[in-house]
């Protein structure tokens, strides 16, 4: 399993990717700030390759979510959308084509990506792990608590 998150240091941006996560003993440093922050790999994920808890802030609370890339979802409603209302004009048919072009492509997108495990305390990310039967989808109460 590969895991993204932030770079645990406040004064830090850096987005640090690793994988595979069942393999981390000890320590990662940050390639940006250079600071050596704690993994903590717990036995589900070395073992099932499941997630559990966050291994890098430690929350038991985690939710799982469709990984779409949002801004490329974006793009394509807003190229077709701007299309169409030129197409309105001369071609309604043609205008009609495009948004449901355009529909049919964001539907192919969701249906093909995959899904990610997300912390809800720090966001980190976990991917091409086996999804926890515990972990449901995204619950607003639940990310209010942090
Ligand atoms: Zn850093
Ligand atoms: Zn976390």
């Amino acid at each position: 399993m590969r895991i993204q998150y932030n770079c645990p240091n406040d004064a830090c941006v850096a987005i640090i990717e690793y994988g595979p996560l069942e393999e981390a003993v000890g320590s990662i440093e940050c390639p940006r700030c250079h600071r050596p922050h704690p993994l903590d790999v717990t036995e589900t994920v070395r073992t099932h390759n499941r997630v559990d808890r966050c291994a890098v802030c430690g929350c038991r609370e985690l939710f799982i979510r469709k990984d779409f890339p949002q801004g490329i979802g974006l793009a394509v409603v807003l190229v077709a959308g701007i299309a169409s209302v030129i197409l309105f004009r001369s071609n309604l048919l043609a205008a009609y084509a495009v948004l449901t072009g355009a529909v049919l492509v964001d539907l192919c997108l969701y249906l093909a990506v995959g899904k990610v495990t997300t912390c809800y305390a720090c966001r980190a990310e976990y991917r091409r792990g086996r999804l926890n039967p515990d972990h449901e989808g995204f619950d607003l109460a639940t990310s209010e608590k942090y």
